[in-house]
């Protein structure tokens, strides 16, 4: 399938004098055009164009990396391995109807192109995004990781009941050869009490200070055993619950270090496995709702250098919602309420059937439209006009919002469905002269095979991000190459709750978050200007 088909190293070339190739780099100029904006009085603007040139470089060997999920054995986890299984021994399986091979469809990097630009005839040549720069292929990583139940992973595809029964067949031997999950962190109190009789595959001890330990010495020995130049830890294990968020404990880079040592309560264990990774200077990805990364945690991947990113995947609903609700709020039509129904029967549904680890999942879904709503003042008055309106000042304002759609997520568990999830929306709309549009949307998302694709291009897109350097040439003084920050904001495509560098905002817009992708990449070629002026086609 061409999705799984392997790609010359060097599918792309750029001839220009921006872009230059060694054997260890590929380095570009780009020029980062922007606008600083004067808003004056009276709804003036006054704008003035900004131009930064940058150097990035590009380390062209692909190591050889390993990905290590936390809940290996839930249906992600053993969606995730059976898939790169099927595609790496080419193994093919009869459903009722055909014969079917395995591929990496839904996968941003492997399964969509981007617009290079216009061949001799004047027609767009395509390219696959994976042939930007030089990427892990997904057959290549190594896998391993942990979970707290035991079950060895074939015997956990086959609880999963997400792949066909043909393919789950033949891929078990392979699935086998893998054994069990590394034993994992339970702290009960996080995630929904309907687990307890998994978690038969636990570290022992309640000191949260020997669990990093281990952790990160089974990072440790997953490299060294298998020869890895590179590990990424990824989380697909159950919902959490938040932490609540406690000066001392949790705040700073050093309080969340002292408070692992001193086993406190807030501390979770996707916490405990992302300072793990930090302190191993490991990327670390939370594909779940919960607040792993609290501001010490962050603060700690800062000091270190280390990569980070989150939060939960978006695989359905709130990926189709990142499209419609822009859709809507562009074409100048006021959402008014929108209302989210889902229903699913798996694992990942029983622990959100608990009132703590809904909440999470709640929060994560919830901030979607903001910034679309937020960008549009002529649909939706902003804080200040609210405030005016009301007749509120000084500190009275700190809970006044600016104008927004109603916007509730309802989530229940019901087992016949299985890992197929139902989203059900409804968008209510203002349209002209006073008028109501109705939107319903029904959406079966098959849940895994949605997700599978997106844990692998999280995964191969922060290994990218890794061997990527830059430095701004007007400034002289930072004239030495360094990494991005380390909040990867980069992967919000494929992340519900984008996390972002502090201090910075969050955009949902999908096609805004592709568009950003899409341009770095470019960028990293030296190609600018991805836009879709197509002046060729407007002039004489
Ligand atoms: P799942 O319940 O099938 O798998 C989770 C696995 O994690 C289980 O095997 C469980 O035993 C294990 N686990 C729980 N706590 C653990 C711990 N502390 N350490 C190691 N393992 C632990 O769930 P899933 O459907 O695979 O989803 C995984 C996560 O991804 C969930 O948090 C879910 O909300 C999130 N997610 C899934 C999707 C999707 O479309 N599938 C989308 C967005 C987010």
């Amino acid at each position: 399938h061409p999705t799984a088909s392997r790609r010359p190293a060097d599918a792309i070339t750029v001839q220009s004098e921006n872009t230059v190739y060694t054997d260890e780099y590929i380095t570009s100029t780009f020029h980062n055009r922007g606008a600083d904006v004067v808003v004056q009085e009276g709804g003036r603007y006054v704008v003035k164009p900004t131009v930064t040139p940058f150097e990035f470089r590009t380390q062209r060997k692909v190591p050889k990396t390993g990905l290590m999920l936390v809940g290996i054995g839930g249906n992600n986890g053993t969606t995730l391995v059976a898939t790169i299984l099927a595609n790496r021994h080419n193994i093919s399986w009869h459903t009722k109807s055909t014969i079917q091979r395995p591929n990496y469809i839904g996968s941003l990097l492997r399964a969509s192109t981007i617009r290079l630009g216009l061949d001799a005839t004047g027609k767009d040549v395509y390219a696959p995004l994976s042939d930007l720069l030089p990427m892990v292929h997904p057959n290549d990583l190594v896998l391993g990781g942990w979970d707290i139940s035991g079950v060895p992973l074939d015997a956990a595809m086959k609880r999963a009941a997400v792949l066909e029964w043909d393919l789950q067949r033949q891929v078990a031997p392979y699935m086998k050869e893998l054994g069990a999950p590394l034993p994992s962190i339970y702290y009960p109190d996080y995630i929904a009490a309907n687990q307890e009789e998994r978690a038969d595959n636990v570290i022992p001890g309640n000191d949260k200070g020997v669990h990093l330990a281990q952790i990160r010495k089974d990072i440790r020995d997953f490299k060294a055993t298998n020869g890895l130049d590179q590990v990424i830890v990824f989380w697909t294990a159950n919902t959490e619950r938040f932490s609540d968020i406690i000066p001392g404990v949790n705040d700073t880079a050093e309080a969340i270090l002292a408070s692992i040592k001193d086993s406190h309560e807030e501390i979770a264990p996707s916490t405990v496995f992302a300072v793990a990774s930090i302190l191993e200077g490991v990327p670390f990805i939370n594909g779940a709702p919960q607040n792993t990364f609290v501001p010490g945690v962050i603060k700690l991947a800062e000091q270190r250098k280390s990569f980070i990113g989150g939060d939960d995947l978006k695989s359905g609903q709130t990926k189709l919602k990142s499209v419609l609700a822009e859709f809507l709020v562009n074409a100048g039509i006021k959402p008014l309420s929108i209302a989210s129904y889902n229903h699913l029967g798996n694992n990942d549904g029983q622990n959100l059937s608990s009132q703590r680890q809904f909440r999470s999942k709640e929060i994560s879904k919830s901030s979607v439209v903001d910034d679309m709503v937020a960008a549009n003042h002529l649909l939706y008055k902003t804080k200040a006009e609210v405030e005016a309106e009301q007749g509120v000042s000084g500190k009275n304002t700190k809970n006044v919002k600016g104008e927004h759609p109603d916007h509730v997520v309802v989530i229940k568990y019901v087992p016949a469905v299985g890992d197929s999830k139902r989203a059900i929306d409804e968008y209510y709309s203002e349209i002209m002269g006073g008028g109501r549009s109705t939107i319903n949307i029904f959406n079966e998302c098959e849940d895994s095979l949605l997700a599978t694709p997106l844990i692998l291009d999280l995964t191969i897109l922060a290994e990218l991000l890794t061997r990527i350097q830059y430095r701004e040439l007007a400034t002289r003084k930072a004239a030495e190459f360094k990494p991005l920050h380390p909040v990867l904001s980069l992967l919000s495509y494929m992340l519900k709750a984008p996390l972002v560098k502090p201090g910075t905002d969050v955009v949902n817009s999908l096609s805004r978050q592709r568009n950003a992708l899409e341009c770095f990449l470019k960028a990293c070629i030296g190609l600018e200007g991805s836009s879709d002026l197509l002046l060729e086609t407007r002039i004489w």
